[in-house]
């Protein structure tokens, strides 16, 4: 639901273009204004202009003085086109230097935002809404607050000079006035709204264009051939959104519309009416001229540009609106501590408890913890197993901090995980994930992005050799500044097993005392997941608490102890003899998956 409307947010469309570019946003506020004066003067010049050329016909001489106002007339109409020169120059250095930095700040913030908001479809559609044309509505937010405030100077210069000359015109543009405002802004109002509700649309087209065009799903794309199907399912995601959008745009054109031609009704009344001062001489014949020719101008303006500038306008401060609250969201704690990344500490770590803890994902009902209990000590190894979907990533997730919803309490060395500052969260775990990253990056960038300060050259080969990486690293190009993927002309891709090595060795070089890794082999053949448990057997010596889940029991054999879950719950624990004694669960799947090998 959104928030409560708050008042006008003039702030986030002058405060951030005057902090990042505030020379070339004063200049253009400069020359707004004095193109906002320009329809003014040269009224006034015309007018003087009519009377003294009608004066002078009529003696049958051309003065110096018609000359003189002849000059300055064209003096003005060059000085607008100036105006107009200068401030598109302006624009250009504007535009991309607030557009970069605009962009700049939605992805710092994106980046930052807490895993659960991301989670929250809400939150999420508040961050599609915002990021989209991301660069570029800050820029049209300024310019149209500019234009709009030099169409209102224009008005109010206008209607001050029409009104000294008469007072019924200078009124009637005022009322043209009140009355396009209140239209204008329920225009923009509706406009977002429905952008507003077509943004459930374009999150899922957004998704479908990703499965059609990305390099990720090309295999699938071409083997399952679904290319027809899922542009069915865009066409119709666009098409609801075209829908949500037309119905508010015809909406405005026929409010628009009726208003204009209201007004279009009156002006001719107005002008009509105003022959009676003229033809009593209280307005002289270049007055009428010069008011009904700049105030058709004005009355065009109002009706068109105005309209359509205040509509944006309204849209643009629900976009404000927006932005604020995206802004707003919270952020993960551990991204702003990035900035101390050299300072980090690695801290020791004795033990870790779960005590009693129980989690929803958010938004679900389900509990997918249910009173999990244990304790995990300093210089041994762990295993999770389970069925699919019993909890075991579930309990990663909680303890490395992405959800903080849960109940019970998670205790590191007695100190609750919730209350840790970010930065020493930060510096407990090595994560190998399993749906690791892929860094489009160089070699080296991917295997150091982790480490606080970059790791000695020795450590990284003595991992590459473990990893059993060397030869494939020595035949690259560049060794380990060779870029990975495609963003690069000269781009090398790994095989999905040697993607999961190098962010097996991210992780490892990192060296924090909680090593965890889910399904570290998922992507290996059998020789290097022995590799692999061997690393992590001996990463165990070294770090504090080593915690390992996999499906390959076989590889687990050597783990210090092993928790079974089953239902969100731990329902076995033990060594791998004590659990085979058992004869429960472990023992269960274990003798199954031997039963393969035999
Ligand atoms: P495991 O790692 O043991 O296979 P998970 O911990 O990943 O299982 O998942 C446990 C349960 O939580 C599953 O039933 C899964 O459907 C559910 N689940 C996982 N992630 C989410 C999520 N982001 N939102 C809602 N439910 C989820």
């Amino acid at each position: 639901m959104r928030s409560e409307r708050r008042p006008l947010r003039l702030k986030q469309y002058l405060a951030f273009p005057l902090k990042h570019d505030g020379a070339h946003t004063l200049g253009i506020v400069v020359l707004r204004v004095v193109s906002a004066f320009l329809p003014t003067a040269k009224m006034l010049i015309l007018a003087r202009f009519v009377d003294e050329a009608l004066r002078e016909l009529r003696q049958g001489a051309i003065s110096e003085k018609l000359l003189g106002i002849a000059g300055m007339l064209v003096g003005v109409l060059l000085l607008g086109k100036a105006v107009e020169l200068l401030m598109s120059y302006l624009s250009i250095h504007f535009s991309t230097l607030v557009s970069a930095a605009h962009e700049r700040r939605l992805i710092e913030k994106k980046s930052r935002v807490c895993f659960s908001v991301l989670e929250n479809a809400e939150d999420y559609e508040l961050m599609c809404r915002v990021m989209d044309d991301q660069s570029d509505r800050m820029v049209a937010a300024f310019e149209n607050l500019m234009a709009l405030a030099e169409c209102l100077l224009r008005i109010l210069f206008v209607g001050l000079a029409v009104a000294g000359m008469n007072l019924w015109c200078g009124g009637f543009l005022l009322a043209v006035l009140l009355a396009i405002l209140p239209v204008a802004k329920k225009c923009g109002g509706e406009s977002y709204s429905a952008y507003e509700a077509a943004t459930k649309y374009y999150k899922v087209s957004r998704y479908l264009r990703r499965v059609l065009s990305e390099r990720d799903y090309v295999g699938e794309r071409t083997q399952y051939a679904y290319t027809p199907h899922v542009q069915e399912l865009w066409d119709e995601a666009q098409e609801q959104a075209r829908l949500k959008m037309k119905w508010a745009t015809k909406k405005n054109m026929i409010r628009t519309k009726l208003l204009t031609g209201a007004i279009a009704v009156f002006a001719v009344l107005l002008y009509g009416g105003m022959l009676l001062p003229l033809s009593r001489g209280d307005l002289t014949a270049g007055d009428y001229v010069s008011v009904v020719t700049t105030t058709a101008q004005i009355i065009s303006m109002l009706t068109w540009s105005f309209a359509i500038l205040a509509e944006k306008f309204e849209e643009n401060q629900r976009y404000a609106e927006d932005l604020e609250r995206f802004l707003d969201l919270p952020e993960e704690q551990a991204e702003a501590a990035a900035e101390q990344r050299g300072q980090l500490v690695l801290p020791t770590v004795s033990q870790i408890e779960f005590r009693d803890v129980s989690f929803c994902y958010p938004g679900c009902e389900q509990p997918v913890l249910n009173h999990v209990s244990f304790r995990l000590n300093k210089g041994s190894s762990y295993a999770l197993v389970g069925k699919n979907g019993a909890g075991k990533t579930t309990i990663i997730k909680l303890l490395t901090g992405l959800y903080t919803s849960y109940t019970g309490e998670i205790l590191v060395d007695g100190k609750e995980l919730r209350d840790m500052d970010a930065q020493t969260k930060q510096g407990l775990f090595s994560v190998i994930y399993q749906d690791f990253a892929r860094y489009q990056l160089t070699v080296r960038e991917n295997l150091t992005l982790g480490c606080p300060v970059p790791p000695e050259e020795s450590a990284i080969w003595q991992l590459v050799d473990s990893l059993d990486l060397r030869e494939k690293l020595d035949g690259l190009p560049e060794g380990l500044e060779t870029n990975l993927g495609r963003l690069e002309e000269i781009g090398i891709d790994f095989s999905g097993g040697e993607w999961q090595k190098i962010a097996i060795a991210r992780a490892v070089l990192k060296r924090a005392p909680i090593l965890i890794m889910d399904e570290p082999t998922a992507a290996l053949d059998p020789l290097h997941e022995r590799a692999i448990f061997q690393l992590f057997a001996e990463h165990s010596k070294n770090a504090s608490i080593s915690i390992l889940i996999t499906h390959r029991l076989g590889g687990i054999r050597s783990v210090d102890h092993i928790l079974v879950l089953e239902d969100g719950a731990v329902c076995e624990e033990g060594s791998h003899e004590a659990l085979m004694r058992q004869q429960g669960l472990y023992a269960a799947l274990y003798t199954e998956q031997e039963r393969w090998y035999r």
